[in-house]
């Protein structure tokens, strides 16, 4: 049974339809990233699974459980990291942690907990006087303190240094090894790319996209490659038999599987022209990528190219492979 479930769920402010019968579920020991555009609808979501806002349409079930009518049954169950942590500012780390462990039953030892998220040097460090990385890595400590099944993430790597990321990457890892669903929502799309099993992009309060990694980037494959700007791209594409793009100046692409000829092709012309490689990825296309390309803003009138690329309304719900192109 899925640890979360949404069903067609609808949710309004007035007249403003925020979530527009919109459909994914995740499992325990799986890491959803539910992604969208600001004003996607993403929060208005994740507040109803939280049982803080009621559905105005469909339903949603956590741990089989109605979020709004059986709130304080799922309290106990889930936790939620927020985006600004709702601790006294001046209590220190190591008194904000037991403090929220006594609230559950059978919390997880305070201080394995201020190890595991490496803020053992700042345990007596008021809240207030924390970096943005180590109070958010307080945050996230304060939400799985209780051994939640279910923990929602919002942004868990913002404002997080490199350290600080690492441990919040092994902190998910670990939950999702000790079958925890999580739900993460967030804007740092490669850091998705790196926590996530599985993707929902919404859009409008829709489903747009939504499958495994790897999956929602369609599978198709592309080289790109870094070198001075303005490369006689028309040229290397006779050469390679392929169309080659500059994107952001001295950024080039070419949508065709990497395959070893084309690279060693593509590196010899570069040679015969003097021409310094700055960086190359072969690969599945970027989530960053993907996520722009389907949430892109629909014009008024568009041309055939942006049609082709601006979300339609056949849009397709729930898991599975990507929506559309
Ligand atoms: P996201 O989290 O993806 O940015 P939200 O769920 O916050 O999206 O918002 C979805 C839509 O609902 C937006 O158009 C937003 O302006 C609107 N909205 C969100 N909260 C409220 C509210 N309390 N009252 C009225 N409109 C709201």
């Amino acid at each position: 049974m899925p640890a979360v479930e949404v069903d067609r769920l609808v949710v309004r402010y007035g007249n403003l339809v925020a979530v527009d019968g919109l459909s994914f579920d995740a499992d325990p020991g799986e890491v959803v990233a539910l992604l969208g555009p600001n004003g996607a609808g993403k929060t208005t979501t994740v507040e109803t699974l939280e049982g803080f806002r009621r559905a105005d349409g469909g339903s949603v079930r956590v741990l089989d459980l109605d979020p709004w009518s059986d709130h304080t049954r799922l309290t106990a169950r889930v936790g939620v990291l927020l985006q600004r942590g709702g601790i006294y500012p001046i209590m220190n780390t190591e008194r904000a942690v037991r403090l929220f462990a006594a609230y559950y039953e059978n919390p997880l030892p305070a201080d394995e907990l201020i190890d595991l998220v490496g803020l053992r040097s700042v345990a007596r460090t008021p809240y207030k006087r924390l970096s943005g990385g180590e109070q958010q890595r307080l945050a996230l400590a304060l939400a799985i303190i209780g051994r939640p099944r279910v923990v929602f993430l919002d942004e868990p790597t913002a404002g997080v240094d490199p350290a600080g990321r690492i441990a919040v990457r092994n902190i998910v890892a670990g939950l999702r090894n000790d079958g925890v669903c999580v739900i993460i929502t967030s804007h740092e799309l490669d850091e998705v790319q790196r926590l996530a099993d599985r993707v929902v992009i919404i859009d409008h309060g829709r489903v747009v996209a939504a499958g495994r990694q790897g999956e929602i980037q369609g599978g198709s494959e592309e080289l790109r490659f870094a070198a001075q700007p303005g490369l006689e791209t028309g040229e290397l594409s006779v050469r390679l038999g392929t169309h080659v793009s500059e994107g952001p100046p001295g950024e080039y692409l070419i949508p065709v599987p990497p395959v070893p000829a084309l690279v060693a092709e593509l590196t010899a012309w570069l040679a015969e022209h003097d021409l310094q490689l700055g960086d190359l990825r072969a690969g599945r296309q970027r989530l960053e990528d993907v996520f722009l390309r389907l949430t892109a803003p629909v014009v008024d009138e568009p041309t055939d190219e942006v049609s082709a690329l601006a979300p339609s309304s056949s849009k397709q719900q729930g898991r599975g492979g990507t929506a559309r192109r």
